[in-house]
């Protein structure tokens, strides 16, 4: 974590220390946190101020606690109690907590990897950081920390001498990328891919893939930007993008023809393996690459974090190595055995409809199992259209690959109805309760069945998978 002393902060966050922090200008403050419950000895407190919360009300806690400096926005007269406390003086907390975060950045030797898209960026970051920490000390996003507030936490937990960070970016509206990625200053940068994830706030799939491609605006002269190229969004998006100087862009995709293309894909429940081809002046990667999760697009998330590492001078075996020991942030679609013996994947940390179809074009490719079933509940946030995006799910689910669909929640009856008019309305069933799923579950899946649950995360479906196991 960071380590500084109370001017050097100043400076890197642009604060006007008070007479306090004046007179203690030398002591070394260690780390930084905005929650004052977890806040511990010797550390920079940051006051952040939110609709129902104001940080600044635990400022003199937190002095209680050990802090060793304190942010305080200008607007605010400063209470006597903390008249002798080290106080730095802000224009805006936030601001000041972003500034310093980007000062840090700039003051270490890191290779900073940014990684943005609609689905699979924890996935990716978590893949990448493992791949890279065969070769590297390696500083990651922990969990999903990936917002305006996470990201500089995240920067600034990074110890001195990291020597890559693999740094998650999140958003939901125009703007808050490009933010990020003036920050983190990334040298490679990875979109994903482009979903349908926020399309309440953006408008459009063009809109969507207009904001993931803010980050190339905050490469750092030379950097890398990696694009989905399975993606047309992505592709043709990216002759409008904002690119820093000499920045180069690179496509990594399932097809052939990109950068970094994947061959000979094979998935399995728990794992996949594939081959990587890469074109251009890289030769083509020797043997085949696995990862401990199923799916083609974690294939895709895979090959994002092998572009990665072969661009930071890995070989192919530290790469491979690095891959196949990755450990994944929990729910990203987990094998769960049930009480009887079924396979469950538990796929309940999101959903929307890219995602949703990613996953059930997993299932159809899973062989070996008596039958197969959808669990699927509804995925919010996806605007005024949201009634017919679900009917269209439904829908586009082949009957030649799944043998039921159980639906739960308001908006997932229109996956039933659109499933139905596929598959029959005999081998659909919808649930306005999750108990009665759940006991339906339990009563009709046999032991050697495959279930797939997925929701958005308002939805809780882990539950069902819960249920399930007991
Ligand atoms: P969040 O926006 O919540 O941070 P995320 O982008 O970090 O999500 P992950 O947590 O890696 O994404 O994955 C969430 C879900 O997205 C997975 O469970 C899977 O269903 C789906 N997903 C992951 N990668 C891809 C991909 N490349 N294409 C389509 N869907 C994907
Ligand atoms: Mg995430």
């Amino acid at each position: 974590m960071i380590k500084r002393t109370i001017a050097e902060l100043a400076m890197m966050c642009g604060g006007e220390p008070n007479a306090a922090a004046e007179a203690e200008r030398d002591r070394t403050v260690n780390g930084v946190a905005t929650d004052s419950r977890g806040l511990t000895e010797g550390r920079l407190f940051v006051p952040l101020t939110g609709e129902r919360f104001d940080g600044h009300e635990y400022v003199e806690s937190c002095f209680g606690r050990g802090a060793a400096l304190a942010l305080w926005s200008q607007d605010r007269p400063v209470p006597e109690q903390l008249a002798q406390r080290p106080l730095l003086i802000v224009r805006d907390t936030l601001e000041a907590l972003q500034k310093l975060a980007r000062a840090y950045r700039l003051e270490l030797q890191v290779k900073v990897v940014g990684i943005t898209g609609s689905n699979g960026k924890t996935t990716t970051k978590d893949l990448t950081a493992a791949v890279l920490a065969a070769a590297y000390r390696v500083h990651k996003t922990e969990g999903n920390l990936n917002n305006h507030i996470g990201l500089p936490l995240t920067i600034l937990r990074m110890d001195e001498d990291a020597e890559c960070a693999v740094l998650e970016m999140g958003m939901s509206g125009f703007g808050e990328i490009e933010l990020l990625a003036a920050i983190a200053l990334p040298d490679i940068a990875v979109v994903t891919n482009i979903g349908d994830a926020h399309l309440l706030q953006l408008g459009s799939r063009e809109g969507i893939a207009k904001a993931k491609l803010e980050i190339a605006s905050g490469l750092r002269p030379g950097g890398t930007i990696l694009i989905n190229g399975d993606e047309p969004l992505l592709t043709v998006g990216i002759r409008d993008a904002k690119l820093s100087e000499g920045a180069d862009v690179q496509t990594f995709g399932l097809g052939e023809g990109h950068d970094w293309s994947a061959g000979s894909i094979a998935v399995g429940a728990k794992e996949s393996a594939f081959t990587v081809k890469a074109d251009g002046s890289t030769a083509r990667l020797g043997g085949a690459f696995k990862i401990p999760v199923p799916g083609r697009h974690n294939v895709s998330n895979a090959l994002a974090a092998v572009a990665v590492g072969a661009l930071l001078g890995l070989t192919d075996d530290q790469i491979r190595s690095g891959l196949s020991g990755a450990k994944l942030t929990g729910m990203r679609i987990e094998t769960v055995t049930a009480h009887n013996g079924a396979t469950i994947l538990n796929d309940a940390y999101n959903a929307n409809p890219t995602a949703v179809r990613a996953a059930i074009a997993l299932v159809a490719e899973l062989t070996g199992f008596g039958r197969k079933w959808l669990v699927l509940a509804d995925m919010l946030e996806l605007g005024p259209e949201e009634e017919k995006l679900h009917y269209d799910t439904g829908a586009a689910i082949s009957p030649d690959t799944v043998d039921r669909v159980l639906t739960f929640g308001t908006l997932a009856r229109h996956i039933a109805e659109g499933a139905s008019a596929g598959l029959g309305a005999e081998r659909v069933v919808h649930f306005d309760g999750k108990a009665e799923l759940a006991a339906y579950l339990r009563e009709h899946v046999a032991a050697d069945d495959l279930v797939l649950v997925k929701g958005s995360r308002g939805m809780r479906m882990e539950e069902i998978v819960q249920f399930m196991a007991r």
